[in-house]
């Protein structure tokens, strides 16, 4: 069985706990932990775990809200850290002492029994990547932070039966809102973060009847609000709206199991 739970999503941090089980052997692996130590071993605490049940972390791209404690976290339980050598030599190329995994797009890492399929997207950071999550019979995407939707980022989400999928902002709100011109340029941007409208035409794209969860993620607490992207997400999936699941800053979402 394939499960997953954000452990909190937006501007602030980033994490997503993704749970294989198999005939009594579970693998685990975290992709991104964009908090302090503190706060990410709180989290996990809450989803009923602690650091040392993680197999690997993942890191999608080095913005301080996925990174977050990730080298720290790798020292202390000696957990194997998994990004592309972008993120890496954008983070200053810090020693990982062997537990350091190069990920790089269409080369798939095996976590226990989950494999990991990464593929590049469009986004402002070095050589950013998001990712499908796989036990062989199921499989979860995870987009979080995209510019734009590219047919080869819609490729590789084709099928899956989960999506966690970054609905960051409302145009309107961002475009009334008090961020600086650059800021708003850079968010609404091919290569900042999607609006609920694209995010809305990608879910729309993805979905098929084996679809069975998609979750928004990263919304801005500016420039957006959770009853804006579930309507959009109840449009795009032809669903009631308050089936539409948010994952919040505080607290992500629940176990969801695919
Ligand atoms: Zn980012
Ligand atoms: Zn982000």
């Amino acid at each position: 069985m394939l499960r997953f739970r954000s452990l909190g999503s937006g501007s602030t941090g980033n994490a997503t706990l993704v749970e294989s089980s198999v005939g009594g052997r579970t693998s685990r692996l975290l992709i991104d932990c964009g908090f302090g130590l503190r706060q990410l071993d709180a989290r996990l605490a809450q989803a009923g775990l602690s650091a040392t049940d993680i197999d690997a972390v993942f890191i999608t791209h080095e913005h301080g809200d996925h990174i977050g404690c990730a080298h720290a976290l790798s020292q202390r339980h000696r957990i194997r850290v998994c990004m592309s050598e972008g993120t890496w030599l954008a983070t200053g190329a810090p020693a990982f002492e062997g537990r350091l995994h190069l990920a790089r797009d269409g080369a798939d890492i095996e976590v226990g029994d989950i494999t990991v399929q990464p593929f590049t997207v469009p986004h402002d950071a070095r050589e950013p990547l998001q990712l499908r999550c796989t036990d062989g019979a199921r499989t979860l995407g995870v987009l979080t932070d995209l510019g734009h939707a590219t047919p080869y980022v819609l490729e590789r989400l084709a099928g899956v039966q989960a999506l966690l999928l970054e609905f960051n902002h409302d145009v309107d709100l961002l475009a009334g809102s008090g961020y600086p011109a650059f800021l708003k340029a850079r968010v609404g941007g091919n290569y900042g973060h999607l609006s609920n409208a694209a995010a809305a035409q990608i879910a729309r794209a993805v979905r098929h009847p084996g679809l069975r969860h998609v979750v928004a993620a990263h919304l801005s607490e500016q420039n957006n609000r959770p009853e804006i992207v579930r309507r959009a997400m109840a449009e795009a999936l032809d669903a009631s709206e308050s089936e539409m699941l948010t994952a919040t800053a505080a607290g992500g979402s629940p176990w969801l199991d695919l």
